[in-house]
Parts: structure tokens; sequence; C-alpha cells
């Protein structure tokens, strides 16, 4: 595996690779890589004759009070872990290259980023949109593998890519869970062991949720109502949102109807640690 650490020198790489008639993978990562990121690495191998991960802890994604500066880091075991899955490019570029004094440009897509992690995080897919266009540009991939554990960000790439016309697949893979459902997390470790047992009580909701769709639930209110007197079981734990909503656009509806398929998101704070995990439903 190589390490990239220049822009210009992914870019040269990416268009070699294109000139030679190879398939490229692109798998974005912030790091601290658990099973869930190496999952997404070992398809993009299985799919393309050569895969970049980037990794990059991007600034722009997070607000002034979050965790940016503790956002856990271990380049040494990245390194490791990606190059014994296989891929090809470690992609690490610094900040001064990504954002350069200069810098000035942020896509903002409104609609389907305004609603729930947009809400609670008003620039955080900002921040996301366009580190990932500038991604594209560099890494120029023919696909781009994301994890379905950030549902919401994963319809606001598809919309970014409808509509900048990148000419990319985007494909999302299942979330990666530890054994008892917990959604795996490079912000798992902020959780103390105790807090760490509780958290299940996420996972343990919305596979509840699912099944009462499942038994014939379809009245909107009293599947969130269900989602949040379950969480609310938790002492420590604190609702950010617990919605069932349309999974295609996020959209709120009052009564499901036969073959919706609905996304039940919860958002939710243990101790200071926010969690997010979500699951899709095809009603019944
Ligand atoms: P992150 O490093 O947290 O920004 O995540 C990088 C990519 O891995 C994103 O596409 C995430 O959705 C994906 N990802 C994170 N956690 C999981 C998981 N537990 N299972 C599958 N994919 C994940």
């Amino acid at each position: 595996m190589e390490l990239i650490k220049s822009i210009v020198e992914m870019q040269k790489i990416s268009n070699d690779l294109r000139y030679n008639g190879l398939k490229i993978a692109l798998v974005p990562t912030m790091g601290y890589f658990h099973e869930g990121h190496l999952s997404l690495m070992r398809y993009a191998r299985e799919k393309a004759h050569k895969v970049i991960t980037s990794l990059y802890v991007n600034p722009t994604q997070f607000a002034q009070n979050e965790d940016f500066s503790k956002y856990p880091r271990d380049i040494n075991r990245d390194f490791r872990l990606a190059d014994e899955t296989g891929i090809d490019y470690l992609f690490l570029p610094s900040n001064e290259e990504m954002y350069p004094p200069e810098f000035n440009t942020f896509i903002n897509i409104k609609g389907i980023s305004e609603k729930f992690e947009g809400k609670s995080r008003p620039t955080h897919f900002n921040g996301v949109a366009t580190i990932v266009a500038k991604l594209f540009n560099i890494t120029h991939p023919h696909i781009a593998i994301f994890g379905q554990k950030d549902y919401q960000q994963t319809l606001v790439i598809k919309q970014l890519v409808k509509d900048l016309n990148f000419d990319i697949e985007i494909i999302v893979l299942p979330t990666f869970r530890e054994h008892d459902g917990l959604a795996m997390s490079s912000r798992n470790v902020y959780l103390s062991e105790d807090l760490r047992t509780k958290a299940t009580i996420i996972f343990e909701t919305l596979t509840k949720a699912k099944d009462l769709i499942i038994a014939g639930e379809k009245n909107a209110h009293k599947i969130i109502e269900f989602m949040r007197n379950n969480l609310e079981r938790v002492r420590e734990l604190r609702i950010d949102y617990a919605v069932a909503v349309c999974a295609e656009n996020l959209e709120e509806k009052p009564d499901f109807e036969s073959n919706d398929k609905v996304a039940l998101l919860i958002a939710a704070y243990l101790g200071s640690t926010r969690l997010i995990d979500n699951m899709l439903v095809n009603v019944p």
C-alpha cells in the first residue's frame, strides 16, 4: 500500500490509473478504523481494480463546540489495518493543502441536508458535501463507498452527485455492528464502560420499532412514541431526535402505507457522547 500525502500526486496517480483503463474505488473516512470501515474497503477491493481510502478528519464538518480536536486518531494502526485489508493507496492530506488560507468555496445542499442531523449540526453537511466533492476531484473514482450508518449523509451525497453531475456510482453498505448490536463508530471509545453497556438501547429500540411496523403499526406518531419511551428507560440518555420518516427523502408522514420504505432514525447523547443509528423497514 502506498501512502500519498500530496493532492497533486494523488491526482496524477488517479489520472494514470484511469488512462490505463483501471476501475477506481474511493472509500472516504476520518480514520480510527473499525470493522465498519474495513467492510467498506473489502467490498471496494472486490469491485474495483484499485482502492483509494482517504483518511482525513475534516475540520469544516465539525462545529466550534464539537469534538474535532479530540476526535480519536491513530495513524500507525490505521496504516497497518488498511494495508492488511489490501487497499492500494491511503490518501492522507494535510489541512494546509485541503484548506489553504484563500479557500473560499462551500457546497450548500438544501432540503435533505436541513433536517435532523442538519438541524442539530447546521454547518455539518456543508462541510461533508464540500470535502466529498474535493475528494472526488482529487481521486477521480468510478465508484465511492459509504456506510448506511450515516444514512442521511448517504442521501446528501447522492443529491450532490446528481446535482453536480459527478460521474460516480455511490454504493451504500449495511451498518457493521458490535456483538450486542451497537453500531460500530470511532466515537464509541468516548463511552465509559457503564454507558457503553447502556448504549445498546439504541439498537434495541430500532429493532423493536421495526418489529412493531412489521406487526402492522403504520401510525408514525405511535411508532415514534414507542421509540422515545423505550429510549427514555436509560436515565443517562438524552434524545436529540427519534423519528420514523420516508426513507427516500426523510419526509414525515402521519400514516405509512403498505410498500412504503421507512427510515427509523435516532440521535442521542449518552453522557456527552452523541451517537446516531438507523434502520430501514419495508411496510408490509
Ligand atoms: P467516518 O470515518 O466515521 O467518517 O466513516 C467513514 C465511512 O464509514 C462512512 O461512509 C461511514 O458511514 C462508514 N461507517 C462508519 N461506521 C460504520 C459502520 N458501523 N458500518 C458500516 N459503515 C460505517
